[in-house]
């Protein structure tokens, strides 16, 4: 391990904060929680599964109409389960809604898996304007199905979830969110906007770690989904049926990833819920854009665009601006940050959430003047005018 001139998180001082959107830095509590060894059979995990399915549920606004599905692996797990439940493969189609890496990624699913579908493509600093979205809706029948992505983990761009949902449901179709990097802080209320399916992991908003991803999805749905999955281990109805009938998983739980998900999950309430997660995450997010723009760095994204979750920046021109000196430098000083995603510009990315706070935030603007000066990089503009 490189030595290192810092003092990280609690539980991990001589490993840095990680401002990556999953895996995050997680509480020292939540990393207490995974010092023992739980038996996947035995009732407390049982009734410790039953609790995370329950809470899930409470936190996404569900009404008894929904069932929660819990399976192993991470996000993307979850997205391809219930794709291969619920997407149609024959005559009707998906319409996925693309802004990023994520949506790119849900079509490439959905045609492996042989499952018809349209992708409609904006840049990853666009969102699809509504009259748009209905107007594809109207024109084409063979949409039964909408797959969206809340929060666009490539550019940190927040789509309208209620607004499209509604638009989806007043249509009589399927609405689908990929919630990943948004559930636990951004508002979400299923039954309120009429969403039938959301699908979200354990390391991003709720703050625990990576090892399992779930499903929230209409009952009827769930059900009517029996004898669909194009696959043994992601199929969501059979899991469903295995935690139903006995509370347990069909194969091995990530038994210590389940229980420090449920102390982030207590954690996330002590915390006033998601309303003030969110309040924190967006004070992590303008004290970063703040010192950011001090700096001279610009922003990828309009303030009404960028969400709260993570922030992209555009690479300075000076040609002394190498990211892998850049990033490593940062690491030594303590903060562990993410290179870009786009396609098309230059840039880097500074996640949000975790357990860190705007003082956190502030000694990685601090750390980042620092590093720059070192290097000397001096002109701030973006590289790609
Ligand atoms: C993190 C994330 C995923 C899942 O990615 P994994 O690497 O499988 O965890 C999917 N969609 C979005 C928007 C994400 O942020």
């Amino acid at each position: 391990m490189p030595t290192m001139n810092f003092k990280g998180p609690a539980g991990q001082e001589d490993m840095p904060y990680l401002l990556t959107p999953g895996p995050l830095t997680t509480s020292r509590s939540v990393k207490q929680a995974l010092l023992a060894d739980w038996g996947s059979r035995d009732i407390e995990f049982r009734k410790l599964v039953k609790e995370i399915r329950e809470e899930l549920k409470r936190l996404a606004g569900c009404d008894d109409s929904y069932e929660c599905v819990l399976m192993q692996g991470s996000g993307t797990f979850a997205i391809e389960a219930a794709l291969g439940a619920f997407a149609p493969s024959k005559r009707k189609k998906t319409l996925v809604v693309a802004n990023g890496a994520y949506g790119e990624r849900a079509a490439q699913i959905l045609t492996h898996i042989g499952r018809a579908n349209e992708k409609v493509s904006k840049s990853d600093t666009t969102q699809l304007a509504p009259e748009h979205f209905t107007k594809l809706l109207d024109d084409d029948k063979s949409i039964s199905h909408v797959w969206l992505i809340h929060c666009e983990t490539t550019s940190g761009i927040v789509n309208p979830l209620s607004e499209l949902a509604r638009e989806t449901k007043t249509r009589g179709r399927v609405f689908m969110v990929d919630a990943m990097s948004s559930f636990g802080a951004l508002d979400i209320n299923m039954a309120r906007d009429g969403i039938d399916v959301m699908v979200s992991s354990s390391n991003k908003c709720v703050e625990g770690i990576p090892g399992f991803s779930y499903v929230l999805v209409k009952k009827e749905l769930l059900l009517a989904s029996e004898g669909q999955s194009h696959s043994i281990v992601l199929d969501l109805f059979q899991q469903w049926k295995g935690l139903e009938a006995n509370g347990q998983f069909r194969f091995t739980p990530p038994t210590h990833a389940l229980v420090a998900f449920r102390q982030a999950l207590r954690e996330l309430d002590e915390e006033g819920g998601t309303a003030a997660r969110l309040r924190r995450y967006k004070r992590n997010a303008d004290t970063l854009l703040k010192g950011m723009a001090q700096i001279g760095i610009q922003p990828l994204l309009s303030a009404n665009a960028a969400g709260p979750i993570i922030q992209t920046f555009l690479t300075p021109a000076d040609a002394n601006f190498k990211f892998e000196d850049f990033y490593e430098k940062l690491r030594q000083r303590g903060f562990a940050i993410y290179p870009g995603k786009l396609t098309k510009r230059d840039s880097f990315r500074i996640g949000t959430i975790g357990a860190l706070d705007e003082q956190v935030i502030e000694r990685v603007v601090t750390a980042i003047k620092d590093v720059l000066a070192e290097l000397n990089v001096k002109d701030m503009s973006p590289r790609d005018k």
